[in-house]
């Protein structure tokens, strides 16, 4: 998986297209990830313990991680992910735009 928890990214296709938000979760059996504010979905709740109310509640689900790619922080483009070895055997992503490191 390219794509890690915490990583800013952008909607590449369906209705949230050219949406940026932050990875909530990752999924990496599945190919699948979370995005903060995409893809919401309806649900209704019933009244439990947790909930006093019942009523519908909105909540972001699962998009397919080739739908969006990663933004890079420096050029803060969506961008195009290389792997990279540093001396010391880490391996690292970096972006194919401005070569600079993705990670931190
Ligand atoms: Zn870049």
């Amino acid at each position: 998986m390219k794509i890690k928890k915490d990583d800013q990214v952008k909607i590449l296709s369906g209705r949230d297209a050219g949406k940026t938000g932050k990875v909530q979760q990752v999924f990496p059996k599945h190919s699948k990830i979370i995005v903060e504010g995409t893809n919401m979905v309806s649900r209704h709740m019933k009244a439990n313990a947790d909930m006093r109310q019942s009523g519908i509640i909105t909540k972001e689900a699962s998009i397919d991680i080739s739908k969006v790619q990663l933004m890079c922080p420096k050029c803060n483009k969506g961008a195009k992910i290389k792997y990279t070895i540093l001396e010391d055997g880490k391996k690292v992503r970096v972006c194919n735009l401005c070569s600079e490191m993705v990670d931190q």
